[in-house]
């Protein structure tokens, strides 16, 4: 069972990024750990969507290189990425499907107001449930 563990405050600045994207998607990078199951992101590093289709996104790698650098430099890791649905479906689109490549990586989509979190491994999407306790 995979779970998701993150401070309420982020997950209103994924919400609140969403909105001001809209109608184009946002995006951005987790830092955490991952400890087996369990996703635990500390940290949002929030990036560009070099995408001009609205219906997708691309993570400019100057940030995805720096977001990396600094979790580093924090003894974390970007464990997964986020981004939005303007059309309020929180789910994997054909669009994710295709871009996804590392497994075992956190994908937290928002639509709407509400943000659904996936684990992508071996070409498959999986539901994670949220965690809202540190126990
Ligand atoms: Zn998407």
């Amino acid at each position: 069972m995979m779970s998701v563990l993150m401070p309420q405050e982020l997950r209103r600045q994924i919400l609140e990024e969403a909105r001001l994207a809209h109608p184009a998607e946002c995006c951005g990078l987790l830092e955490g750990a991952r400890e087996g199951g369990r996703f635990r992101i500390a940290a949002l590093y929030p990036a560009r969507n070099l995408s001009s289709d609205p219906h997708r996104f691309e993570i400019d790698p100057r940030d995805r290189i720096a977001a990396q650098r600094r979790a580093r430099e924090r003894a974390a890791a970007v464990i997964g990425c986020y981004h939005s649905h303007p059309d309020g479906r929180a789910m994997p689109s054909i669009a994710d499907r295709a871009g996804a490549g590392e497994d075992d990586f956190l994908w937290l989509i928002a639509g709407g107001e509400v943000l659904n979190a996936f684990v992508y491994s071996r070409g498959v999407f999986t539901g994670a449930d949220w965690v809202t306790s540190s126990a």
